[in-house]
């Protein structure tokens, strides 16, 4: 399903989490289709270069941009650099995420306050630090907000990881109602398992096995399965989307 056409030829990207997994595969996706993609990482500055060179190999041009999403002043400071730096900014991707999993009983506040953090309140910092940006691209603005099938199903053990994900879905149709007066769409994706460095951390042999009884398609879905729906919703054909969870999860949610 890829999409090699050039419609997003001219328009600068900013990929949070952009070093690694589903947000790797969306900034190559974006560049396919012409983007200027900013990588944003938080540690791995090798893993957000080596993003840089497949996103240069797909025939789009990239840049790095490292802060942590739950940093607001580094957020602001960051997002405003990129403006000067590139003359705009028309999409934002929000994907940075971490999953910090435990069952309710024993779950600890810090984790508790740095998974919703680092999901939810870095997706508000960042389209906030954004918004006047993208009011300017007008109908080209995007914002895509990285949420789970956990956001809408539950898990147990993934207490503040659901939480965040379901927080997400209610930000982006807030912002969805806010932002469509000016053309500017915003829009969820919902996953379900994705083969990436974070399911490989939280996802033992047997409970994967478990899993697949659960996911009608029969196989975990690959981060270019949603790069690919990224690249679809901040193209031209999808000008008339907003404020939908968009669910990308082999069936695993109907
Ligand atoms: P991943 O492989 O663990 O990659 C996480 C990415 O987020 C990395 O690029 C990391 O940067 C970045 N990051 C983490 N904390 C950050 C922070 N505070 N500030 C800026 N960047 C930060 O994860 P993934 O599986 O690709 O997941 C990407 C998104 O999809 C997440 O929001 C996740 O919740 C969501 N999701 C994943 C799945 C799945 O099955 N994998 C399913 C549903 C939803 P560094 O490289 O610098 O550490």
């Amino acid at each position: 399903m890829a999409i090699f056409d050039k419609a997003l030829d001219g328009m600068v990207a900013l990929v949070t989490g952009g070093s690694r997994g589903i947000g790797r595969a969306s900034c190559v996706a974006l560049a396919r289709r012409g983007a200027t993609v900013i990588v944003n990482y938080v540690s791995r500055e090798d893993a957000a270069r080596e993003t840089a060179g497949l996103i240069e190999q797909a025939g789009g041009k990239a840049a790095l941009s490292a802060f942590d999403v739950s940093d607001g002043p580094a957020v602001k400071e960051g997002i405003k650099r990129i403006g000067v730096d590139h003359g705009g900014l028309h999409i934002l991707v929000n994907n940075a995420g971490v999953a910090l999993n435990g069952l309710l009983l024993r779950f600890k506040d810090d984790d508790w306050k740095r998974t919703l953090d680092v999901n939810l309140t870095g997706a508000f910092q960042c389209s906030r630090a954004a918004a006047g940006l993208l009011l300017k691209a007008r109908e080209r603005g995007r914002i895509i907000n990285m949420s789970s099938v956990v956001g809408e199903m539950g898990n147990a053990g993934q207490v503040a990881y659901a939480a965040a994900k379901a927080g997400m879905i209610g930000l982006t149709r807030a912002m969805a109602r806010e932002l469509a007066p000016r053309g500017v769409t915003v829009n969820a994706i919902a996953p379900g398992y994705i083969e990436t460095d974070m399911t490989a951390e939280s996802l033992p042999e047997a409970a994967r096995a478990k899993l697949m009884e659960n996911i009608p398609l029969g196989r975990i879905g690959q981060p270019g399965e949603i790069g690919d729906m990224v690249a679809f919703l901040c193209g031209p054909e999808a000008a008339y989307v907003t404020g939908q969870v968009l669910r990308v999860n082999g069936g695993m949610l109907m």
